[in-house]
């Protein structure tokens, strides 16, 4: 067996470890977030549809703005109740979609998508995981305007955390949507794909919805083997990460490789194949004599691709 690679300090994972504390327990006190809206340190974040509005703030931007100074934007769609980071309290806010391209043009503002601001570093870390938690619950609202059950216009309740039909009186709760995404593993080897949509030369875990009625273990084997063929058998969880393109749950496994033919499903993936542990960790390190790399250090696929380079895999 080749020597443990030093792929260097663990880089941290995107969108988790939230220092946020969610108080939930406030979302039903309105004496409580009536004040939390006054707070001199009260502060939100901006969501146009699927883009961020940041402040240029020298090498890194910032993404919080005060209540009053996002009301100069225009019409706001939402106001939710994130948490308190530190007793401060956070909302996230929606704004117009016009409010963005407004912004685009003004001098001292960035406004961009999620995914960039994480893969570039934009912002500092701490933000990221209420940035996420912010943009998936507004994405939801967005979406569930009219009630699934008998079509009525429903009402934000509860600080953004539920809404609810005054026709019906069915109450709806912000949907999270659960993504098994997997490495499947042979001893020194990994199985590796390429989604149409990925950029030339990268290539990364194989991934899926879970399906009602499916536990992850299962979601991991039946997507293996439908993307690529391969019959998995055991399968250990590694870590979760939320996703909010727009509201998912990307939840990490590696799976025990039980076959070694690969057939693509080219519907799903451009490509897949089987790489050497030394390749992979090359593309890690991102001196791949062809180029090819994994996903960014924030997304977690480069995490689970990682843990198996450096040997901290075990199905026991
Ligand atoms: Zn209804």
């Amino acid at each position: 067996m080749s020597p443990r690679p030093d792929l260097g300090p663990k880089p941290r994972l995107g969108y988790a470890g939230s220092s946020i504390e969610r108080a939930s327990e406030r979302r039903t006190d309105a004496a409580a977030l009536s004040a939390f809206a006054k707070d001199q340190h009260a502060r939100a974040y901006l969501v146009a549809g699927d883009l961020v509005i940041l402040k240029q703030t020298g090498a890194a931007c910032d993404p919080l703005f005060t209540l009053a100074q996002a009301r100069t934007f225009g019409p706001t769609a939402e106001i939710i109740f994130l948490g308190l980071h530190r007793d401060a309290p956070r909302f996230a806010i929606a704004l117009e979609p016009q409010a963005a391209e407004m912004l685009k043009t003004r001098e001292g503002f960035v406004v961009t998508d999620l995914r960039s601001i994480a893969v570039r570093g934009l912002v500092e870390a701490d933000h990221l995981a209420p940035l996420a938690e912010g943009k998936a619950l507004l994405n939801w609202h967005g979406r569930h305007r009219f009630c699934s059950t008998c079509g009525a216009a429903t009402d934000l309740v509860e600080a953004g955390w539920r809404r609810d039909c005054p026709v019906c009186r069915a109450q709806h709760f912000p949907r999270t949507d659960p993504v098994v995404i997997m490495l499947a593993v042979a001893g020194e080897r990994c199985v590796l794909g390429r989604s149409h949509r990925f950029q030339p030369g990268m290539w990364s875990c194989l991934a899926g919805f879970v399906e009602p009625g499916e536990a992850i273990e299962d979601a991991v084997r039946r997507e293996t083997r439908e993307e690529a063929g391969i019959v998995c058998g055991r399968v250990r969880y590694f870590a979760s990460q939320p996703w909010p393109f727009p509201t998912s749950l990307m939840i990490g496994c590696h799976a025990e490789a039980c076959s070694r033919e690969i057939v693509i499903d080219r519907a799903e993936l451009d490509d897949a194949r089987w790489f050497e542990r030394e390749e992979v960790a090359a593309m890690l390190l991102r001196q791949h004599p062809d180029g090819l790399t994994t996903p960014p250090t924030m997304a977690i696929a480069y995490h689970i691709i990682r843990a198996w380079v450096e040997e901290e895999v075990e199905f026991g």
